[in-house]
């Protein structure tokens, strides 16, 4: 993606440079690096266009991405969860969660606050 080195800031007009910033997001489960924004020399303001908003969605999505494989407990299937993603969610042994098929391809899980 090819983004101009020089922008106008939004709020005050002033000039702006392309920057690179760290994003943390979900307290920092998910780390995106090198992000690139404007920051306005002037006002000190940082901004992103839409494409670059977008550019930082997908990222985040594919690091937000766990792969597993379905286990077979007894008679039934399971899923393992990384413990970091349990961590945050506050999930244990015993957690109740809801299972919801949102369609052919997507499950969606919600966890039960007690
Ligand atoms: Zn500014």
């Amino acid at each position: 993606m090819a983004l101009k080195t020089k922008m106008k800031c939004p709020l005050c007009e002033g000039k702006a440079k392309l920057t690179k910033i760290t994003t943390k997001l979900f307290n920092g489960l998910i780390v995106l690096n090198d992000e690139p924004v404007y920051e306005c020399i002037k006002c000190g303001e940082k901004f992103a266009t839409g494409k670059m908003v977008d550019a930082s969605v997908k990222k985040a999505k594919e690091a937000f991405t766990f792969k597993r494989q379905i286990i077979s407990t007894g008679g039934s299937l399971g899923i393992t969860f990384p413990s970091d993603l349990s961590e945050y969610y506050g999930l244990n042994q015993g957690t109740r969660v809801s299972i919801i098929p949102k369609n052919k391809n997507t499950i969606e899980i919600i966890t039960q606050k007690n």
